[in-house]
Order: C-alpha cells, then sequence, then structure tokens
C-alpha cells in the first residue's frame, strides 16, 4: 500500500520504519525542516517498563502531577477535569498493566532493532528513583505492591546502597532511599530518530519536510493538502502521529480526540567533572524531575503545565530544573555557558493511554497522545501499529487501546 505517515516525532519514525519493513511505499510529511523536532527533541531519555507511581494521597503538600497556568482554555480546563476523574483509571491495575506491557514490548522492540541495524546512540542502563524521605517511600508502596503482584523486578535500595550505585549523589542532601528498576535505561530520543530515519531511507522512504498537511479526505483512499500546494495528494491510508496537533487535523472529518499539550522543560548541558555526574539516570520523586546522562552531556527534565504561553519559558520552571541538578550532582555540569534550555509539549489524552489502531474512518490509522512516555512507547507502539494495519495478529496483544475506549 502507499502509506502517508502525518508527523516526523519519535512516534512517526518508528511508524514509517516498521510500515517499509512490511513492504509498502511509504512517505512522512512533517511540518518541521527535520526529524524529532517538537516534543521528541530533548526529552529525559527515560525507559522504563516498569515505573511506580506515587499515591498522591499521601503527598497534599507536594508539587501537583499537572499545574495549571494562565492564560487556560476552556477546552484545556475541561480536559483537566477529565484526567483528574480519569486518575482513578490510572491506579486500577488494567490501566496499568496495558502501559507496563506497552513499556516491555516497546524495549524488546528498540533493543531488537537496536541490535538488528547495529544503531549507536548515547544509552546507558539502569534507573534509580530517588526517596528523599520515609513518607516518598510510603507514598509509592501502592505502586510497587501493584508491580511485585503483577511479578515486575524492582529493588529497594537503602540510601547507601543507592550511593554505590549512583557514587556522585551529593552526600549533602537526605536521602531515605531509592527504587532500582534494572531493565530500565536512558537513551537519547532524537539521536535515534536521526538514526532511524536514516535506515527508513535505506529502505525507500520519502520524506517531505517544510510540509504542514493541512486537509485530509478519506471520500477514495486519502488525500492530503499541503500548505502552499493546491494539489492533493492521494494515498491508500494515513497514519496520524502529528502528536499535539493531530487533534486539529482530525476534526473536521468529525473525529474527536481530547488531546492536550502538557508543557514540560529540560536542560541539557556539558559534563564538566564526569565523576560527579550521573553514571544513568534518577528520579527525585518529590519534584518529579529525571537527571539523565546522555553521552558527555548532562539532562535535567520535568514539570507538567497546562495552560500558560506556550513558547514562554518560565524561568521559574527551569530554576527548579536547576536547582534538582544542583541538589543531587553539584559541580557535575558547565553551567556558564553552553546550556541548552527546552520547552516541549507533551501530547496527551486524559486517560493518560496513547491511541493506537482505527480512526473508525476508512484508510485513516491513529498513532497518537503517548503522554509522559512516547519514546519509551515508541517502538512497540509502532511494531503494533504496523500489524494492525496489515490485519495481523500483533505479537503482543494490547487490548483497549483504540479510539472507542470510553476513559480517553
Ligand atoms: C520535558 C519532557 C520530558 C520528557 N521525557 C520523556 C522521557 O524521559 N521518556 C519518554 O518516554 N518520554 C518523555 N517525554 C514525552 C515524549 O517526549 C513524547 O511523548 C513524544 O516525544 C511524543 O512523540 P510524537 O512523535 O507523538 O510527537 P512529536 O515529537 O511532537 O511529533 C509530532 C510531529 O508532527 C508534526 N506535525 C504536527 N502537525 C503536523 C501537520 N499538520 N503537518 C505535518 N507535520 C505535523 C510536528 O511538527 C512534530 O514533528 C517527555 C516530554 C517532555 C516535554
Amino acid at each position: 500500500m502507499k502509506i502517508a505517515v502525518i508527523g516526523a516525532g519519535i512516534i512517526g519514525v518508528t511508524t514509517a520504519y516498521e510500515l517499509s519493513r512490511d513492504g509498502h511505499e511509504v512517505m512522512v510529511l512533517e511540518r518541521r525542516g527535520a526529524v524529532a523536532e517538537e516534543a521528541s527533541f530533548a526529552t529525559g531519555g527515560i525507559i522504563a517498563p516498569d515505573m511506580p507511581s506515587r499515591e498522591t494521597r499521601h503527598f497534599f503538600n507536594r508539587p501537583k502531577p499537572i499545574r495549571l497556568r494562565w492564560p487556560i482554555a476552556a477546552h484545556e480546563l475541561a480536559w483537566f477535569w477529565k484526567w483528574q476523574r480519569a486518575r482513578r483509571f490510572e491506579r486500577q491495575p488494567g490501566h496499568r498493566q496495558q502501559l507496563q506491557r506497552l513499556a516491555s514490548y516497546s524495549l524488546e522492540r528498540l533493543q531488537q532493532l537496536t541490535a538488528e541495524l547495529k544503531l549507536d546512540y548515547e544509552r546507558a542502563e539502569g534507573l534509580l528513583l530517588l526517596l528523599r524521605t520515609e513518607q516518598d517511600s510510603k507514598g509509592l508502596q501502592a505502586s510497587l505492591q501493584q508491580l511485585r503482584a503483577a511479578g515486575r523486578e524492582f529493588n529497594e535500595l537503602s540510601a547507601l546502597d543507592a550511593r554505590k550505585k549512583e557514587p556522585a549523589l551529593s552526600p549533602d542532601t537526605p536521602l531515605f532511599g531509592a527504587i532500582e528498576l534494572p531493565g530500565a535505561e536512558v537513551a537519547n530520543c532524537r539521536q535515534f530518530a536521526l538514526l532511524l530515519k536514516n535506515e527508513c531511507l535505506r529502505r525507500g522512504v520519502e520524506f517531505a519536510f517544510n510540509t504542514e498537511v493541512t486537509q485530509l479526505n478519506n471520500a477514495s483512499g486519502v488525500t492530503l493538502r499541503v500548505v502552499g500546494d493546491a494539489k492533493a495528494y492521494p494515498f491508500d491510508a494515513a497514519v496520524i502521529c502529528a502528536g499535539a496537533d493531530s487533534a486539529r487535523l482530525l476534526a473536521p472529518l468529525g473525529v474527536k480526540l481530547r488531546l492536550a499539550s502538557v508543557q514540560g522543560y529540560s536542560i541539557s548541558a556539558q559534563i564538566r567533572e564526569p565523576l560527579n555526574a550521573p553514571r544513568s539516570g534518577v528520579v527525585d520523586q518529590r519534584h518529579q524531575v529525571a537527571i539523565t546522562r546522555l553521552g558527555n552531556r548532562v539532562r535535567v527534565s520535568g514539570l507538567s503545565e497546562l495552560g500558560g504561553v506556550a513558547s514562554h519559558k518560565r524561568a521559574d520552571a527551569l530554576q527548579t530544573l536547576y536547582r534538582a541538578l544542583h541538589d543531587w550532582f553539584p559541580g557535575a555540569a558547565k553551567l556558564s555557558s553552553g546550556v541548552q534550555e527546552w520547552q516541549g509539549a507533551r501530547p496527551m489524552l486524559a486517560d493518560g493511554l496513547p491511541v493506537i489502531g482505527a480512526s473508525g474512518l476508512p484508510g485513516l490509522w491513529l498513532n497518537l497522545g503517548h503522554g509522559n512516555s512516547g519514546w519509551a512507547h515508541s517502538c512497540g507502539s509502532a511494531r503494533l501499529m504496523a500489524d494492525l494495519i496489515a490485519g495481523q495478529a500483533p505479537e503482543m496483544d494490547l487490548p483497549g487501546l483504540g479510539i472507542e475506549r470510553p476513559s480517553r
């Protein structure tokens, strides 16, 4: 089939690769000048099959998982309300299992592709969730119990053992203990996307950059219209991987998606002294900030905000990241110059799960809304998407990710 993939973030690139591998003729249309220029640009890089989440009722006075910023639109408030209600789904074992299965499958697929294609990108193994106090540890217990029941692997470490795993952790910052996720890794999402794009090109995938799709039509096959071109481009099918903007493209066709752009930030800086830097990755559970090592750089990422002015990097948000770096790895990075400060928007549905599957309209497929874990879930989502398009049973059964689910 001749298939269009709309969007060349990590989801679009992995999808294009899997489709070309199945023998389809693939064209990727991307409004930016290169792959991974939006949400996939400077992510924390965390790929964790089992990420326990804290039970918020123990944390009344802690930062909220998503903060509202002014100005906020009515549709964002409506999304926030639905998201708060849907958080009870998040805590249900079924919901968590879906995410964990997708994450495990994705990690497996990522590792297969990396080995098979000999992809060389910045990565390191292991992840520690840092617990500042006993209360932080208590807040995670319900989630850890679910992981235990599902037979997932994790280790509860004392502060001493955590410091052995990450010897550069500052002795001046109180640490109660840590959860070690042995299967997890940190890796450079954008670098992977660039490498996989080259593999796509080798397979004959065409990339049309600086090409913004403005209109979709599925009357006979799928036709696309793009900015500055009167022509309509015909395809047998199209996969929408346009991240946060997917809802806008689909709305005129009657496909309704409650998709929010949840803003986050990262800073990346050259390592000044490797002995003071993380070996792999840590997450400060209380502040929900990740500090990861990507080659000779350290990246600090986090914060989740809805509303506000999209392209305005808030100084106090960035300060939170600098403070976390200073708390845990003081002196690790060169901060005097050359620091990359970045703001990105996570495309997120209210129930926190992505939509992978048919749109309900012939020829139109959806792979979008990966929220906090688009990098971690990309390779599995792409393989799943390609299997669904081919009409073959996916390697891993992952029901409940379709557009028809009521919780989204
Ligand atoms: C601060 C931060 C930290 C994060 N850390 C992690 C992490 O540690 N681990 C993890 O797994 N995930 C992480 N994420 C989440 C992850 O970045 C996203 O889930 C993922 O990048 C989403 O990928 P995507 O391809 O769907 O979206 P995008 O990367 O945004 O790609 C969508 C693409 O579609 C293009 N597009 C949109 N509309 C059109 C159109 N009409 N025509 C043509 N092109 C179009 C856009 O230009 C864009 O390139 C983080 C996110 C943020 C913000």
